[in-house]
């Protein structure tokens, strides 16, 4: 090797040595990673696809929570005034998140802004709350929609949330439960409407819960309406009891909605 040889050589090691951090990087991510919710680039491998801050903001239920519901508690109490007052046929709720803040934003931005690659990093937090409560689960069964509303937004984010948890947890989904009657909206009505507007709303549509432990999964809990009134349904289809799995849940007493 001439003078020159050697020069370009040495040169060549030189630019392998100043671009190996890089391609060590690329290696080992790569894609582009970024933050699901703001889009910062990924630096460091992180659960649930966010950026460290993103995590620090978001409502996460940690601590003491109602038997019932799962909600925080910040007292002594065992449940909390929600669940005093409301009697219900499913055992437990568990939920990552309280519907606040960011996690509200997180849950609009899947259902009204379409992102529904939110499901991976929301699904992974509820499977994480399924194992942290020792819930159990033998079949997922998602909360229906209408197929006029479905067919309106396109999808069920319920039913996405479902396969993410149940490919995560290895439990399969069965789609059991069909909303039959058209309810009015939700959110317009207080606790006693809204159980009221539910009733009989829901039927079952496979007969395989029979027997079967339910993990009835939705994206919010707020009375809990919604979610009695399915477990009713797979109660009457004889399942043998119903635990709910919720994305959110509202720290709001159904009174004050
Ligand atoms: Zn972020
Ligand atoms: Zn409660």
């Amino acid at each position: 090797m001439d003078k020159e040889g050697r020069g370009q050589f040495k040169e060549k090691v030189s630019r392998f040595f100043k671009e190996l951090p890089r391609k060590m990087k690329d290696l080992l991510y790569p894609e582009n990673i970024t933050c699901d919710l703001c889009g910062e680039e990924l630096k460091m491998e992180s659960r649930y696809n966010l950026c460290s801050r993103c995590i620090e903001k978001l409502p996460f239920i940690d601590g003491d929570i109602c038997l019932n519901c799962g909600v925080s508690i910040d007292n002594e109490a065992e449940i909390c005034d929600r669940c005093q007052n409301n009697s219900s046929v499913f055992k437990i709720n568990r939920s990552p998140l309280i519907y606040d803040g960011s996690a509200r934003d997180t849950i609009h931005a899947l259902k009204f802004g379409g992102k529904k690659y939110l499901v991976k990093t929301i699904g992974a937090m509820m499977a994480d709350a399924f194992l942290k409560y020792h819930m159990e689960g033998e079949i997922i069964v998602p909360v229906p929609m209408t197929d006029e509303d479905e067919r309106k937004r396109g999808f069920n984010q319920a039913e996405l949330l479902a396969y993410e948890v149940g490919a995560r947890l290895n439990i399969p989904v069965l789609p059991a439960l069909k909303k039959t009657r058209v309810t009015s909206n939700q959110k317009e009505l207080s606790g006693k409407d809204r159980r009221e507007n539910l009733e009989k709303a829901f039927e079952v549509v496979f007969p395989q819960v029979k027997d079967r432990k339910i993990l009835l999964i939705d994206d919010i809990f707020t009375t809990g309406a919604t979610a009695n009134e399915c477990a009713k349904a797979l109660l009457k289809g004889k399942c043998r009891e119903v635990s709910v799995l919720t994305a959110c849940i509202t720290k709001l007493k159904p009174l004050m909605e």
